[in-house]
C-alpha cells in the first residue's frame, strides 16, 4: 500500500510546491513509483512538471467533483518519471462546489483508494490555506510533511500549524501522522536562520528532517523550464539535497 504524504503549510512561498515537485522527481529516481497531486488552483506544480494547466484534459477538479475514475484523471509528468493529477483555475470551482456535496471530506481518500497499492508514494501538494481541499488532503494522507523557513516567528507559527493540523486531523483523519518538518530556502550565513533552526531542533526533536534545502537559484529557475531541478541541473546543490530528502524519507520509513 502506498504511503500518502500531503505536503502543506497555509503560509504561501515556504517551499510547497518546490518541495512537491523535486521530492516526486528524487522519489522516482530511486525506482519508487510516484503520484503526485496538485491540489493548487494556481497549478505550478502541473508546469513544474512540464504539463501544461491550460491543455490538460482534467484535473483534480473532474477527479474530486464528477467523480472521474482516478485512472483518467492521472497524467504522465513530461519532465520526472512520476505521475501527475493536474489542477489549474478548474480547481477553484472544486474548492467551492465540495461545499455542497456529502461527506466532502472525504472525496479525495475515496478516489484515490483504487490505486493506492499502484505507487509506493503518492504526494499531494496543498494550496496556501486551510481550505476545503486541504482538509481533503489531510483526511486522505498517511502524514504530513511541513515546509518552513527559518525566519522570525517561525517557531510560533508552526507550533500553531501543528496544533491545527491535529485538530482537524482528529475530526477527518485521528490516523494522520507528522512525516517531518522540512527547513527551505536556507542560508547558512544569516544568523537568524542558525539560530531559529536550533531552537527548532530543540522544540520538535526528531520531527525536524536532517536534511536541509538550501537557497538555491537552479530550484527557483527550474519550474521556468518545467522540470524539477535534477533535470535542469543535476548537479546543482539543490537536486542533492531533494535526494538527499528522499533518502531520509525512505530510511524514517523503514524505521516505523
Ligand atoms: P509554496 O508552494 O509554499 O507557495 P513555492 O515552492 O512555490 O512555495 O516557492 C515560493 C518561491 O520560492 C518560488 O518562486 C520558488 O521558485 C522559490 N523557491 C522555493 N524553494 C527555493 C529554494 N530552496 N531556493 C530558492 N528559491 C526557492
Ligand atoms: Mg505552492
Amino acid at each position: 500500500m502506498g504511503k500518502v504524504i500531503a505536503i502543506a503549510n497555509q503560509k504561501g512561498g515556504v517551499g510547497k510546491t518546490t518541495t512537491a515537485v523535486n521530492v516526486a522527481a528524487s522519489m522516482a529516481a530511486t525506482k519508487r513509483k510516484v503520484l503526485l497531486i496538485d491540489l493548487d488552483p494556481q497549478g505550478n506544480a502541473t508546469m513544474g512538471s512540464g504539463v501544461d494547466k491550460y491543455e490538460v484534459e482534467s484535473t483534480a477538479y473532474e477527479l474530486l467533483i464528477e467523480e472521474k475514475p482516478i485512472q483518467e484523471v492521472v497524467v504522465q509528468a513530461t519532465t520526472g518519471k512520476y505521475h501527475l493529477i493536474a489542477a489549474n483555475g478548474d480547481v477553484t470551482a472544486a474548492e467551492i462546489k465540495l461545499m455542497e456535496v456529502f461527506a466532502r471530506e472525504l472525496r479525495l481518500r475515496n478516489a484515490i483508494q483504487p490505486v493506492r497499492d499502484q505507487y509506493d508514494f503518492i504526494f499531494i501538494d496543498c494550496p496556501p490555506s486551510l481550505s476545503q481541499l486541504t482538509v481533503n488532503a489531510m483526511a486522505a494522507a498517511d502524514s504530513v510533511l511541513v515546509p518552513m523557513q527559518c525566519e522570525y516567528y517561525a517557531l510560533e507559527g508552526l507550533t500553531a500549524l501543528l496544533d491545527t493540523i491535529q485538530k482537524l486531523a482528529s475530526v477527518v483523519n485521528p490516523e494522520l501522522k507528522i512525516e517531518g518538518v522540512l527547513r527551505t530556502m536556507y542560508d547558512p550565513r544569516n544568523r537568524l536562520a542558525n539560530d531559529v533552526s536550533e531552537q527548532l531542533k530543540r522544540h520538535f526533536g526528531e520531527q525536524v528532517y536532517r536534511t536541509v534545502i538550501p537557497r538555491n537559484v537552479r530550484l527557483a529557475e527550474a519550474p521556468s523550464f518545467g522540470a524539477p531541478a535534477m533535470y535542469y541541473e543535476k548537479s546543482s546543490t539543490g537536486a542533492k539535497a531533494y535526494l538527499a530528502l528522499a533518502g531520509e524519507i525512505l530510511r524514517r520509513g523503514k524505521k516505523t
